[in-house]
């Protein structure tokens, strides 16, 4: 059984890191320039040791460092959540050589990593990725092609870059090259979007790589992909979940104080259910995060499903807290600067990237389907429609 509730320790350190997220980042968050990547807040973030934990523990402590700091700093959430993104092919699948290289940097805040597997005609349906990695000589390729919606792009130093080494192979056909940021031909641009972070589009023109970029085998880049997103997806819903209870304790706060109709806003039943609402489905999403994380700690063999499930409830559940939350605040809310105003903007784009919320239930589906209870229980009934 996944563990439902939390040691006293760690409800300890994640207040702990509330209160780090609200004093030491979010005022270094405040002076980063919108859309670049904020160098400052990752080496803070750095120097607390907290990317570092990235590498040295599991599902559930990323989930609840996520959690914790997304209530107070979604900045310093995203920053750390995309080292972890674009590092973590390296840390898993990486040679002794690469991670020497790149880890530690990593770690300390001192480089910055991308993930870069979306393009412009392969979003939801990765696998028909086109950038094409041409041979150049023996374990050598040229890559070329285009990446977009690259978060930390084009500014990282290093991107993890799915390319297609074999043709006509759909996923069978992908590696992961870790590309250094400097390498001939690869150039980038930012991309102005709705999303606070950095986002960026990047094209390949005969990008040389060779044997010792490969992060895992050829043509099994596929697996670092979804196994990558099989770890972070439980931890986008956690990123949701911070803000979800950000945005439900400032509307308790806000309905108390308010006056409204000779009483305050919080007297009016309708804005009782309201909360109730928020509260109950915002915990019901971290139970199913928490479960997610334990489940993939655990090396369950249901995690693809729990994950999608994970990430599915939690940012569709954001998505309705923040809106609700917006609605209890009325006008002030929606003032630029407010609270509410950035978690608005924020709440929307996890329902799109690392899968879609169609694509987690297309997720759930196959996996359902693909159950042996499900399969026992569809040859049960053959057998009996036969006999
Ligand atoms: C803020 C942000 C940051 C991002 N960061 C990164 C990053 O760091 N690295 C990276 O590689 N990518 C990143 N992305 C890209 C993201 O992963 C893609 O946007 C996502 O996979 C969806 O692809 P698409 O936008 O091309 O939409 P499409 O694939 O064109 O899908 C559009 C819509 O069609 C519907 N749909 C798609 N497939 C299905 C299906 N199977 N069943 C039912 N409906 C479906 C869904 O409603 C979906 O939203 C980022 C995106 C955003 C918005």
């Amino acid at each position: 059984m996944p563990a439902f509730s939390l040691e006293p320790s760690q409800t300890a350190r994640c207040a702990e890191l509330r209160t780090l997220a609200a004093e030491r980042l979010h005022p270094l968050a405040e002076k980063g320039e919108p859309g670049r990547v904020n160098r400052p807040l990752v080496a803070e973030l750095g120097r607390l040791g907290l990317l570092e934990r990235l590498f040295t523990s599991g599902a559930l402590d990323l989930c609840l460092m996520r959690e914790s700091l997304a209530y107070a700093c979604t900045e310093a959430e995203t920053a750390l959540a995309l080292q972890g993104l674009g590092a973590h092919p390296v840390h898993a699948y990486g040679t002794p050589a690469q991670r020497e290289r790149w880890l530690p940097a990593v770690s300390d805040g001192s480089a910055v990593a991308a993930f870069a597997l979306s393009e412009p005609g392969a979003g939801s349906d990765a696998a028909a990725l086109s950038l094409s990695a041409v041979p150049d000589g023996p374990s050598r390729w040229r890559l070329t092609g285009e990446k977009c919606w690259i978060s930390n792009a084009p500014e990282a130093d290093f991107y993890t870059v799915f390319a297609r080494t074999t043709h006509d192979a759909g996923a069978r056909g992908v590696t992961a090259f870790l590309v250094p940021a400097d390498r001939p031909g690869l150039s980038g641009t930012g991309l102005d979007m709705l999303s606070p972070h950095p986002i960026g589009a990047l094209a390949f023109d005969a990008v040389p790589v060779n044997a010792d970029d490969v992060l895992g085998e050829v043509d099994r880049g596929f697996r670092v992909a979804m196994g990558t997103l099989n770890l972070f997806r439980p931890s986008v819903g956690a990123f949701a979940v911070g803000m979800a209870q950000a945005a439900l304790d400032a509307t308790l706060a806000h309905t108390s104080r308010r006056d409204a109709f000779g009483g305050k806003l919080r007297d009016l039943q309708s804005v009782g259910h309201t909360v109730a609402e928020m509260a109950l489905r915002t915990d019901a999403a971290r139970l199913m995060v928490y479960a997610a994380a334990t489940a993939y700690d655990e090396g369950a063999p249901d995690v693809p499903k729990r994950a999608a499930m994970a990430k599915l409830l939690a940012t569709e559940t954001a998505q309705y807290v923040v809106d609700s939350a917006v609605q209890l605040h009325g006008a002030r809310a929606l003032r630029r600067g407010h609270l509410l105003e950035h978690l608005y903007r924020e709440v929307r784009a996890p329902r799109v990237y690392e899968g879609a919320s169609e694509v987690q239930r297309g997720i759930i589906a196959k996996e359902l389907y693909a159950e042996p209870a499900t399969v026992k229980a569809l040859e049960a009934v053959e057998t009996m429609e036969a006999s």
